[in-house]
This record gives structure tokens, C-alpha cells and sequence, in this order.
């Protein structure tokens, strides 16, 4: 991976990117890439050497998220283990091992703690499949509560996600609409499975990325709408004169039909979809073919 500086910041910005850009292990399945599409590790895997990103690029969210893991580190007490490595072997030949790094776990309670930090965007905005924003965090979470019961035979009873949100503004707070934080920083409490479930999702999860792990030219399996944060077509029914739709629906025939019913309503605006992670935020999208066939013609 060549990191580039186009915009002349100093060095040692350049040098942090640098640091959090991790390349991935054949043989290793991060908790973080087994929750992840398959298609995105095995293009990490085979092109991470072609790679070009500017430092502006790398994410102020991921740096600012590691300097808060280094200060809470330094600050727990002797109650917690803080960031415990684990590791527990697949028995495969491919992946052989998968790992994790709990940011800590608190013994006596056996409450796992991961610290976010991130944009308010992840609460306020909805995704279209199922409305479930945090679902990566309660796989996630749920994948250290499988690795420390199987690598230490330690229990979880808790799962507590600790967020800052880096742009919190007091002024949009509005105690009549919970979905956009109320304060800068949150306790979130997180679904916790029973072992059978983890169980069977980390296993799921291991062969979908062992049967994505062919050798080169291999068709891989397309990262679904989900991991694509795809946004569907959408048909505004509109008022004149009014900015806001008085309704969006997922067909222009059911859109049709509403301005045909609705008085008041004077037009339809066509919203194109998108798959937002392709277009804005992979970093391998160069190197995927559904990237090229939809967007790389535009
Ligand atoms: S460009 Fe889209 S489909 Fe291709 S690897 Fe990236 S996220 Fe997946």
C-alpha cells in the first residue's frame, strides 16, 4: 500500500495512516474481517501492494478511535483485562486462526467494553434491509464474547459499547427525537447471543470467507446490498413549492398512484440509488469488477 499526501500535511499524519492501515493474514481471520465481506479481505489480500490512498483518506474516526483505545487502556484499573489478544485455531487449512482484541473485559462482572469512536450519522441514519445501524457492533461484540469463552473459558454476561460521537453538536439535540444523541458520550448495551448462536454465526461466518479464499481470477461472491450500504432507487411524490417529498416509495408505479390520489401533490422526482461504501469508501473498489461494470463508466 502507497499512502499519498496530496495535500502536504506533515509527516507524522502521513506516518499515523501509515500505522492504521493493517494488512490482512492469509491464515488469520480478524473479528473484525470475519463480520466483513468476504469479497473485501480476499481483494486486500491479493492487490494490497497496488493500493493508493491519500492520508486525508484514513479516517479521523479510526485514528481518533485507537488514540481513545490507548487512553482508556492507561487508565482501567486492575478489575479489567485490557486489550487481551486472543487467538483460537479453526482446524482448517486455510484460515487457520481467527482473533480478537476485547478492549476490556471487567472480571468480576464479565461485562465485555469496546470503545467507539464515531460519527453521529451511525445513530440518526436507517438502513434500508432492517433499520439495524449497529448490528457490525453486536457481531462484533458477540464474536470476543465466542473467543474469550473458547481461548480462556471465560463468561460474558454484558456486552456495552462505550461511544464518543466525534461530531456531536448540542444545538440538534431535541429530547422529542431520540434518534440523534442526546450527549457526547453513550453507554450502549448490546444484544448478547446465547453461545449456540455465536457459535454457529462464527463458524457461518469462517466458511463463507474459506470458500471466498481462491486463488486468483476466482468469480468472487458479490458483497451483499448490506455490506455495500446500498441505498435503492427511490420516486419523491411532490408538492409545488414545498422542499420536502410528501412521500418516497420504491416504485414509480406506487408513486404514480399516490399523485394520482393526493390533490395537492404536483410531481415525482426519480432519486437514483447508490452503493455508498463502493463509490465513497473502499479501498479496493479499483480492483472490483462490480465497482468497474456500474461506476467506473460514469
Ligand atoms: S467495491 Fe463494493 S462490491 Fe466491490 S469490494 Fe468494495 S464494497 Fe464490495
Amino acid at each position: 500500500m502507497r499512502i499519498t499526501n496530496k495535500y502536504g500535511l506533515s509527516r507524522s499524519r502521513v506516518n499515523l495512516a501509515y500505522h492504521q492501515m493493517q494488512r490482512p493474514t492469509e491464515n488469520i481471520l480478524r473479528a473484525t474481517e470475519l463480520i466483513d465481506a468476504p469479497r473485501m479481505r480476499m481483494l486486500k489480500l491479493r492487490h494490497w501492494d497496488e493500493i493508493v490512498i491519500d492520508c486525508t483518506d484514513v479516517g479521523a474516526n479510526s485514528i481518533y478511535g485507537s488514540m481513545k483505545h490507548l487512553l482508556v487502556a492507561g487508565a482501567v484499573d486492575s478489575g479489567y483485562l485490557s486489550e487481551v489478544k486472543l487467538k483460537w485455531w479453526t482446524n482448517e487449512d486455510i484460515i487457520e486462526w481467527i482473533s480478537g482484541t476485547p478492549d476490556l473485559y471487567d472480571k468480576e462482572s464479565q461485562i465485555i467494553e469496546d470503545n467507539k469512536w464515531t460519527k453521529t450519522w451511525k445513530q440518526v441514519y436507517r438502513w434500508e434491509d432492517d433499520g439495524d445501524q449497529f448490528r457490525d457492533w453486536e457481531e462484533q461484540l458477540n464474536v470476543y464474547a465466542w473467543l474469550l469463552r473458547k481461548v480462556m473459558a471465560l463468561d460474558t454476561n454484558q456486552l456495552v459499547i462505550n461511544v464518543s460521537w466525534m461530531d456531536w453538536t448540542a444545538y440538534r439535540v431535541d429530547p422529542n427525537k431520540n434518534n440523534y444523541p442526546q450527549r457526547p458520550d453513550e453507554r450502549k448495551i448490546m444484544s448478547l447471543w446465547d453461545n449456540n448462536k455465536q457459535q454457529l454465526y462464527v463458524l457461518d461466518r469462517l466458511h463463507r470467507h474459506i470458500s471466498a479464499t481462491h486463488k486468483d481470477n476466482t468469480p468472487l461472491p458479490l458483497c451483499t446490498a448490506t455490506e455495500r450500504w446500498a441505498k435503492k432507487d427511490k420516486w419523491a411524490v411532490m408538492k409545488k413549492g414545498r422542499k420536502s417529498a410528501l412521500s418516497v416509495v420504491l416504485s414509480e408505479q406506487n408513486a404514480n398512484e399516490i399523485l394520482e390520489k393526493t390533490p395537492e401533490a404536483t410531481s415525482i422526482e426519480y432519486r437514483k440509488g447508490a452503493d455508498k461504501r463502493c463509490v465513497d469508501y473502499c479501498i479496493v473498489n479499483q480492483f472490483c469488477d462490480y465497482w468497474r461494470d456500474t461506476y467506473a463508466k460514469d
